[in-house]
């Protein structure tokens, strides 16, 4: 049995399982059509704002990428991301970055870093196949 970290409705569980249970990263959108999926009567705002609650809490991730639509990851260890300007794929990096780069960063900037995550944009090998135009 996993351990509930925090007590869940039905339709909280749903939306975490669908983050959980998928690979690709979804946006609230596509959360809330699978969700939808089990639970016919469910809102967007109920899914959006369980969402919410579930990245405050830190048992999802909640990712932005400067395009308007979050993407969501069940996968809550610290990982980097290269998302694809063609299509929009995002897949999970363990790239082997310095290991003093926090410490780097903290220096320059005299903050107290607590986190980073690197996000790495280009073509995905489908979209560069086929040749997708690379933003000048
Ligand atoms: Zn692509
Ligand atoms: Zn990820």
């Amino acid at each position: 049995m996993p351990r509930p970290a925090h007590r869940l409705t039905p339709q909280r569980r749903a939306v975490l399982e669908a983050i959980q249970g998928s690979h690709n990263h979804p946006t609230a959108a596509q959360i809330y059509a699978q969700v939808k999926a089990q639970h016919p009567r469910v809102a967007f705002g109920t899914v959006y704002k369980a969402l919410d609650l579930l990245s405050r809490t830190g048992q999802i991730l909640q990712l932005e990428f400067g395009d308007g639509a979050s993407r969501y990851d069940g996968r809550v260890d610290r990982h980097d991301h290269a998302i694809c300007t063609g299509c929009g794929r995002l897949v999970d990096l363990d790239p082997q970055l310095p290991k003093d780069l926090a410490v780097r960063a903290s220096r320059a900037s005299g903050f107290v870093i607590n986190q980073h995550m690197i996000q790495f944009f280009g073509l995905c090998p489908d979209c560069s196949q086929a040749g997708v135009a690379r933003p000048a």
